[in-house]
Formats: structure tokens, sequence, C-alpha cells
């Protein structure tokens, strides 16, 4: 066990991305508004609006132009921060951002990257024996789902004493190879749809978490008693859409389902703006099931990263304040 890193004041990473505008955005005469100017500041710029406010500036620890690819998004930052695992050290990597802004094509990249990276550093380190289990979960209106279940169950959470928080019958599979990862992703794909006559209504809504946890032992001590065993976990975590949010906040949060579908990603709003401000003092995790889930992967030593994916199109400017507004709170 790590310790002695308590107290530590680690900021999250933020990372904006913008996408390029979509074939069916570029037909219907949409207008990009957003540009990366350089490697840390992203700017608003409405050619409609020259001379009034506007441009104005936006900086973040990093932010990737429409053309950039994920790769590049995954090498400077999340790659740090998912990497931490190997050494003991838990992490989460959030996609933020408003419904088609590019979230699962960045979390799906991610973890994939990672994944391989994981491997990687398991081959070239014959002396300790790794064990890297996966699974995956999705949460819908407050109730956690098993992915890799075939019914897809779903999972009550339970606290417990030395190890935070449980979660009762979740499946987890021991993974092999980058292969197999790609085999389980798809198999949890077809999970999410099952039964689901909104298929984007649903995928809008949910959470998805994928979690990789990291078991490793010196391998001179294996099978001599006392042989210890460093244990992480890093999440990987396609949000639902951040409109979510925003449209519960305008309305009050008193919608009746809004309220309901949307605490999850309002108390993760909170959370993270307590954690930037550093991970001392009362934190309110246990209000959402996202943040109760979380809450070992994100509060003592964890390392978190946002990466906030957003739409350049003029029609969408106002969810993408939102979602730089939450950027911005973040840092
Ligand atoms: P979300 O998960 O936020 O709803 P998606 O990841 O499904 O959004 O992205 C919406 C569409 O835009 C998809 O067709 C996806 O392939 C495309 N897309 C997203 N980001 C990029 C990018 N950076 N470059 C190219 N295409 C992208
Ligand atoms: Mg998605």
């Amino acid at each position: 066990k790590m310790q002695g890193l308590c107290g530590r004041e680690e900021k999250i990473l933020v990372l904006v991305r913008l996408r390029p505008l979509s074939e069916k955005e570029i037909t219907a005469n949409e207008v990009a508004d957003w540009e990366c100017i350089n490697d840390t500041t992203i700017l608003y710029r409405n050619t409609l609006r020259e001379g009034s406010t506007f441009p104005s500036a936006y900086t973040f620890d990093r932010v990737f132009r429409g053309d950039c690819p994920t790769k590049q998004v995954y090498e400077n930052g999340a790659k740090e921060i998912a990497l931490s695992v190997v050494n003991g050290i838990n992490s989460t990597i959030f996609a933020y951002g408003q419904t088609s802004s590019g979230k699962t094509y960045t979390m799906d990249g991610i973890t994939e990257y990672a994944v391989a990276d994981i491997f990687n550093y398991i081959n070239k380190h014959e002396e300790r024996a790794f064990v890297v289990k996966f699974s995956a979960i999705e949460i819908y209106n407050e109730v956690v789902r098993d992915l890799l279940s075939a019914e897809s169950s779903t999972l009550r959470l339970r606290d417990d004493p030395e190890k935070g928080i449980i979660v009762e019958k979740l499946t987890e599979e021991t993974l092999r190879d980058w292969g197999h990862l790609k085999e389980l992703l798809s198999f949890c794909e077809a999970q999410r749809q099952v039964g689901e006559t909104y298929l984007n209504e649903k995928s809008s809504r949910s959470h998805q978490i994928i979690k990789l946890t990291i078991e490793s032992s010196a391998r001179e001590f294996l099978g001599k008693g006392n042989c210890a065993t460093l244990s992480a976990s890093v999440n990987f975590v396609d949000l639902a859409g951040s409109e979510r949010a925003s449209q519960a906040l305008s309305a009050g949060t008193r919608l009746k389902e809004g309220c309901h579908i949307n605490r999850s990603l309002l108390t993760l709003g909170t959370v993270i703006r307590k954690l930037s401000k550093g991970r001392q003092g009362h934190i309110n995790y246990r209000d959402s099931k996202l943040t109760r889930l979380l809450q070992p992967c994100l509060a003592g030593n964890a390392r978190t990263a946002v990466i906030c994916t957003m739409s350049p199109a003029r029609s969408h400017v106002e969810q993408t304040r939102n979602t730089l507004l939450f950027a911005c709170r973040a840092k």
C-alpha cells in the first residue's frame, strides 16, 4: 500500500478536445466558431460578433484541435494518469461534454491505448507477477448495472470498513491481452443495447465505467508467505451528456425524471470542484452512485483527469460554454 502521500495537493488535469465539424454539420452549412490557438488556449471567434466583447480565450492544461488524433490526446496527459496504476496509485479519467461532442470516440481510444501500454509495462517487468482484472458498469437513473453479466443484472453498493465500497456480485474478468479487451468491450456494447428502443436517448443519459484493477507481487517472494501485493485501479468514465446537468439546473433541479437522471452528473460537478481545491475536507461522495463508486479512485492520493469534449458548431455554443465552465471549475 502506498502511504504517506495523504494531504498531497494534487490538482485535476483538465484537457479540452475540440472535434471537427461532422459531414452532416458541413452539409447543413454549420460554422465552426472555436479555434485552438496554441497547446493551452482555445478561442471563441464568432465573426458575426466581431467588435463586441468577443473573441474570448480559455486556458487549460492542454487543448487539442479538431484534427488532432486520439493518440496525441492520450500521450499528452491521459497516459501518465492511467499508467500510475502500475505503481499502485488509483486513478480516474472522465470524458465530459454534451451528446455528440466526442466523449465515446475519445474514451474508447484512450482505454485501448492505456491497456496496450499496461501490457507493455507488464511484459517488461518480469520480476513482478501481474494480474489485470476488467469490469464494466453502467449507471442509468441511479441504477447500477453489470455490463459483463449476460443478464446485465442490477448491482448493489455496500459500504465496507476496509475497502470503502463494495459492488456486490460484480463480474470481473482476468484480462489476457489487448485482443481480449476488444472482445470484452464489444460484449459490453451489445449489453448496453439489449432491449433499448431509444438507444441514443439512453446512451446520452447513462454513465459507463470501465475499470481495470492491477495487482502485482514480486516473483521472488511468491508463495513464501508474507508476499506484499500492490493493488490499484484505473477507471475510464464515459459520462452522460452534459446537457443533462444544465437542463436540470435551469429547471431548478426539480424535474421528476431529470432530477434523478442527473444526480450523478450534478454531484460529480460538486465533487470535482472541491477536489480541484485540494483533496481535503468534507466531499459529498455519498450523494450519488457514480461518486460513491469512484470515491476510492478520486480521494486521497488518487490521480484524476477530465477530458472535456466540445463541438465547434455555432449552434452548440451554449452547451459548449457550459462545458468550458465546468472545465474552468475543475482547474
Ligand atoms: P458522444 O459520445 O459525446 O455523444 P461521439 O463520441 O459518439 O459523441 O461522437 C459523435 C460523432 O462524432 C461520432 O460519429 C464520432 O465518430 C465523431 N467524432 C467525435 N470526435 C471526433 C474527432 N475528434 N475526430 C473525428 N470524429 C469525431
Ligand atoms: Mg457517447
